[in-house]
């Protein structure tokens, strides 16, 4: 394949179309397994605004069976005049939530300068869209060591997503979780924010052996399709997904960031209900999918 020099690290196959390559990778965040035989859900606020609402949320998502919290301190906003997080203190909040309740946490590092601080609290770092080709950033956090979470830029292509990886699997660390968050088309921002681009998670499973989740909550933007959303990328193989969750009582005006797509908790336990029902297209099935199509 003409571009796989360009990803050498990250690719799955060696060879041809069909060919089987390397064996999907288990990608552990505290104990957590991306990429296993269950689907991973990573839940919480879309931004941490005090330990009251962290803990609140973090205690309704961890009775619903996720298993790692989200939640932004330093966030990347479009106006430099909105609530741009509380910084190091939302650091502390996680970290005290993480004591609290054992979920392991995931947040964005907006920055180079930041990865000691945001390392120094956080599981997992998170690249955001708006950085993913940030550069700098990606060898930096290869350099760190921790797992990344790597979200894919809302214009970028599956090559120059896996490029991205493969900044930072260059530097020796090969911890990364890739994450479709939707991608901009003409219908984005029509009836929903971005385009949940559901063929990229298949294509991803077969370029790289590198699990890959879904956000259906930047994607969508609208809490009603998060369950539509959540349930198709499971069903295309998805190995998680990090959804935003609200208090059950907040009142929806109150949030100081993406107010319209934060879903309820009692809809993200009905929502893991139908997920486990559903079961997983498990790696194995999807190797032994692959070993069929190359013998046809
Ligand atoms: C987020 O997950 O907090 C976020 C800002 O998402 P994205 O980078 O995908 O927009
Ligand atoms: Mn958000």
């Amino acid at each position: 394949m003409a571009n796989h020099h360009a990803y050498r690290i990250v690719s799955r196959n060696g060879g041809g179309k069909h060919s089987i390559g390397t064996a999907s990778k288990v990608v552990s965040v505290a104990g957590v397994a991306f990429g296993g035989r269950r689907p991973v859900v990573i839940a919480g606020p879309c931004t941490v605004e005090s330990l009251e609402q962290t803990l609140e949320i973090a205690l309704e998502v961890k009775s619903c069976g996720a298993e790692m919290l989200r939640g932004g301190a330093f966030k990347p906003r479009t106006s430099p005049y909105d609530f741009q997080g509380l910084g190091e203190e939302g650091l502390k909040i996680l970290a005290e939530v993480r004591e609290q309740t054992g979920l392991p946490i995931v947040t964005e590092v907006l920055d180079v300068r930041l990865v000691e601080l945001v390392g120094r609290y956080a599981d997992m770092l998170q690249v955001g869209s708006r950085n993913m080709q940030c550069f700098p950033l990606l060898t930096e956090l290869g350099k760190f060591g921790k797992p990344v979470l790597l979200k894919r830029g809302m214009a970028s292509t599956l090559h120059e997503w896996l490029c991205a990886a493969e900044y930072i699997a260059k530097e020796g660390n090969t911890q990364i979780v890739l994450c479709e968050r939707g991608i901009r088309t003409f219908g984005a921002g029509e009836y929903s924010r971005f385009c949940l681009d559901l063929n990229v998670v298949g294509a991803v499973r077969e370029a790289t052996y590198l699990p890959v989740i879904v956000d259906p909550s930047h994607a969508t933007g609208r809490a009603d399709m998060v369950p539509w959303a959540a349930q198709a990328a499971i069903g295309f193989g998805a190995a998680g997904l990090i959804i935003e969750v609200m208090g059950p009582h907040t009142p929806r005006s109150q949030l100081r960031c993406d107010a319209d797509q934060a879903i309820r908790p009692a809809t993200l336990r009905k929502l893991m209900n139908q997920i486990h029902k559903m079961g997983k297209t498990e790696e194995a099935e999807f190797m032994e999918r692959k070993t069929s199509v190359a013998a046809v």
